[in-house]
């Protein structure tokens, strides 16, 4: 199959063409006729499968410029489609990808975050805008100060809705769906369906088309994984040997915390090292600015907590490092997908102290594979890491396993009442991300425009 056979026209074909795409992914190849069909749509698609041309392409093509000459009239403050994503970082890149692959059109897309000036932003929307690509909470603020109106949009779209929940943005999301029109096409997109995403899915979207892309990526990855046995103090000491010693010059380090990403870059630099960090304490011109320093390789050693670093998209970054393991297995997943791409060979590497294995455990159980474990000579830890079981469950993994049972019968029990009363005290918490490791101190960073709704936000879905 090629684009051509997908109703895309010759301005969008020329445009990725140009950006060297040859034939369509399987997402796309699934969720472009399903969109240009006019259906609403549900997928459930990891990053690096092309997923953002899957929604992208088939909404130029329904946006583009009706008139022969492409001109459009627009109007003040209006937007046509809606893009709901997660973080600043996901929806300056979306906003990219629509100009590239637009650019050949009269389609006015514009990012929307929080962070920055609004005025500017105000000032950007008064002619109107085709596609707005918008974090919730901007978005939402925007609404409130009537800088824009959405009686013209006619597509929602979700993107990452998994992680919009996990951040806590089911409050924003439907108090943005409740300002809608009610006849609009709605996409969702998402990496992981849990409960609160398929709540969100029943609630808010039509008789969707539903589409699954496990892990077909746009290019297949060259992954080579392995871990490193490391006590928690020497876990910096550590890094900085393997940087100098295998002489990294690009690596990707996920950190837990915004304060540990500092401390880290202190102690690299002490040794050294020059690094740079991204997280929700850094403004978001200087985070701009470090990820186009990065991108370009003036930085190599870039050090970043999850959030900040979603939606970070570097077709060559060679090298992420876990400096701590994900909660989440289907995070780390998501972290080494950034590298490898394009066909090119990427390597993932964990720094896993005893306070890690049950991540550990839990990754390599949704692997299905244990990852290589390498011994760095020097290193040596007061207590070695065990081996891990695949079958392995932890206590606390059980125990969320049968609550998560529990919550779908409950959730069938709830879909009913959702717009009478009160919900249930576990769906109201369901947009909080439960950890099999709630020992830890130290809380994981979680964005700045976070908004975590303790009002009850379920209570705000609304059934269609
Ligand atoms: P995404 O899953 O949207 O983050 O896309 C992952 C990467 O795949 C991006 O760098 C895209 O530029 C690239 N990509 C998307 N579609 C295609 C395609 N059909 N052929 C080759 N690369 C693609």
């Amino acid at each position: 199959m090629t684009f051509s056979t997908l109703k895309l026209s010759l301005p969008i074909l020329d445009a990725i063409s140009e950006l060297g795409y040859e034939t369509p992914t399987a997402i796309q190849k699934k969720a472009i006729p399903a969109i240009l069909s006019g259906r609403d749509l549900i997928a459930s698609a990891q990053t690096g499968t092309g997923k953002t041309a899957g929604f992208v392409l088939p909404l130029l093509e329904m946006l583009k410029g009706d008139k022969p000459n492409g001109e459009r009239k627009r109007r003040a403050k209006r937007l046509r489609a809606l893009i709901l994503v997660p973080t600043r970082e996901l929806a300056v890149q979306v906003e990219s990808n629509i100009c590239q692959y637009g650019k050949n059109l009269d389609v006015k897309s514009m990012a929307m975050f929080g962070g920055v000036d609004l005025e500017s932003q105000k000032q950007q929307l008064i002619d109107g805008i085709d596609i707005l690509v918008a974090t919730p909470g901007r978005l939402l603020d925007m609404a409130h100060q009537r800088a824009l109106h959405f009686d013209e949009l006619k597509v929602l779209v979700l993107d990452e809705a998994d992680r919009m929940l996990d951040m806590g943005f089911i409050g924003d999301i439907n108090r943005i769906i409740d300002r809608l029109p009610e006849q609009r096409q709605n996409l969702l997109f998402s990496a992981t369906m849990p409960d609160g995403v398929r709540l969100l899915a029943d609630t808010a979207i039509d008789n969707p088309i539903e589409i699954s892309i496990e892990d077909n990526r746009a290019t297949t990855p060259q992954i080579s994984q392995w871990v490193v046995s490391v006590d928690k103090g020497n876990k910096s000491t550590l890094l900085s040997h393997l940087i100098k010693e295998y002489q990294w010059t690009q690596a990707l380090i996920f950190i837990r915390t915004k304060h540990g990403a500092a401390k880290l870059v202190s102690q690299l630099e002490k040794r050294g090292i020059k690094a740079e960090s991204i997280h929700s304490g850094r403004s978001q011109a200087v985070r701009t600015q470090i990820l186009t320093d990065f991108k370009s390789g003036k930085i190599g050693i870039l050090v970043a907590t999850g959030i900040a670093s979603r939606g970070i998209d570097i077709d060559e970054l060679t090298r992420v490092v876990n400096y701590d393991l994900p909660d989440d297995a289907d995070d780390y997943i998501h972290r080494i997908g950034r590298t490898g791409r394009a066909g090119a060979c990427g390597e993932a590497v964990s720094l896993v102290s005893m306070d890690d294995f049950k991540r550990l455990c839990a990754i390599e159980r949704r692997l299905d594979q244990i990852i290589d474990r390498r011994r760095i000579e020097g290193f040596t830890t007061v207590k070695e890491l065990p081996d891990s079981n695949l079958n392995f469950v932890s206590k606390s993994t059980d125990k969320k396993q049968s609550k998560s049972r529990d919550k779908k019968n409950k959730d069938k029990a709830f879909k009913g009442k959702a717009s009478k009363g009160k919900a249930p005290r576990e769906e109201r918490n369901s947009n909080t991300r439960t950890s099999d490791t709630n020992s830890h101190k130290e809380t994981s960073e979680r964005s700045s425009e976070s908004s975590h709704d303790s009002q009850n936000p379920w209570l705000r879905i609304r059934k269609k």
